[in-house]
């Protein structure tokens, strides 16, 4: 969309339909935070991802970004908790720090340890990723972008100095500049970057909710957890029935993006999901009413990887997004545009960079 915006001809290829459920990017929901414990460096570029999601809602006139505050808590030492304030701290973010009796009492779905602490940041929501995603295809064929969907690249080489070919099932096709965002595919498609990136199964579960006002956006914020040595995630009641709860790395379970089989979920991930359930949202202990698969895919260090290939600069590479990219999709859209428009970005991307790894071969 960005791209189309700035007057270059763009074809885009998706080996399945706009919005599907194959890859990362399904699901109803996925949180944005500005309170990034993961590191403060990445705040800068979630503020601005803030106001292209509220611009892209204004272009496609629907609502895409539901503010409910953010909530990261674990006991004090916890990497959420401490690196979430670290990012209030250094970022001026408006923030407040609850123990765990005063969480409960504002957010009565929420019981915690007794021991544990919370930092509530209000900007914090979730997004609607398939409409995200629906919008921006929408916005960019608007713009005169070439959409092909269920039209897989199966090869692609590149010139040196010169064009790239990329060959689909239907086609070939020449272009000046390639853009791969194929998650992940990526090791597929660049298979230098294959032993870096690892697929890996993650599940989703929606529980019923015994007391649905304690879960309802109004009173619950999204969250992210550190209990019992995982890293937990969850969201209000929305778009479905239940309380939508995940676990980080889930079971740590490295799939092929190819073979894996999408639509079982068996007991073991479910009690997973539960035995955070039980103890710290008792009130949505109920039935599993759904289930999904997805996949993360992960870099060694767990940043992304936005950058040009060293031996194809033609080439950029701009998803692996390890768990947490999803929230950024709209300011990485800004980031390729400048990339390949400009060559520079005035954002800071050198936590991406593909040199971070220099053992890499064959890039
Ligand atoms: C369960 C789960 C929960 C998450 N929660 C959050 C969250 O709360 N907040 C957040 O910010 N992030 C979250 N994430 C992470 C986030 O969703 C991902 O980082 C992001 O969606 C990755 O997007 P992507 O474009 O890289 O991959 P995808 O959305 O999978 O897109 C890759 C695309 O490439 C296409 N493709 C692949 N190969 C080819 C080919 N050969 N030719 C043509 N097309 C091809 C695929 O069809 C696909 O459409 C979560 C991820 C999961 C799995």
């Amino acid at each position: 969309m960005h791209l189309a915006r700035r007057g270059k001809r763009v074809m885009v290829l998706d080996r399945f339909g706009v919005a599907h459920d194959h890859g990362s990017s399904h699901g109803i929901t996925r949180i944005i935070r500005l309170a990034y414990f993961e590191h403060p460096s990445y705040v800068p570029l979630l503020r601005r991802a803030f106001e292209l999601w509220r611009d892209l809602e204004v272009d496609a006139g629907e609502p895409l970004l539901h503010v409910t505050g953010s909530i990261d808590a674990g006991p004090a030492d916890s990497r959420t908790f401490a690196g979430s304030l670290h990012s209030c701290e250094t970022h001026e973010l408006a923030h407040q720090v609850l123990e765990s009796a005063a969480l409960s009492l504002r957010f009565p779905g929420f019981q915690l340890p007794a021991s544990y602490l919370g930092v509530f940041q209000p900007d914090g929501g979730f997004l609607v990723p398939e409409r995200c995603i629906t919008a921006h295809i929408a916005l960019a064929r608007a713009a005169g972008a070439d959409v092909r969907a269920h039209e897989g690249a199966i090869d692609w080489e590149a010139e040196p100095g010169g064009s790239v070919t990329v060959e689909t099932d239907l086609g070939t096709y020449e272009a000046d500049q390639l853009v791969f965002a194929c998650g992940a595919w990526a090791g597929q498609l660049v298979p230098a970057l294959g032993g870096l990136l690892v697929p890996e199964r993650q599940v989703l579960g929606w529980f019923d909710i015994a007391d649905r006002d304690a879960f309802a956006p109004a009173r619950f914020p999204v969250f992210n957890l550190d209990f019992d040595g995982e890293h937990w995630y969850g969201f209000p009641e929305f778009g479905v029935p239940g309380f939508k709860i995940g676990c980080y790395h889930h079971r740590r379970e490295r799939v092929d993006p190819e073979t894996f089989d999408r639509a079982h979920v068996g007991r073991a991930d479910i009690s997973l999901l539960r035995s955070c359930v039980e103890t710290c949202f008792p009130a949505a202990n109920g039935d599993v009413l759904m289930t999904k698969t997805c996949l993360f895919t992960n870099t060694p260090d767990e940043d992304f990887i936005i950058d040009r290939l060293p031996a194809a600069p033609q080439v950029l590479i701009v998803s692996p997004c390890s768990g947490h990219g999803f929230k950024f999709a709209s300011v990485i859209g800004e980031i390729v545009a400048d990339l390949v428009t400009t060559g520079a970005t005035r954002h800071d991307i050198s936590r991406h960079r593909l040199s971070r790894f220099p053992g890499l071969r064959g890039l």
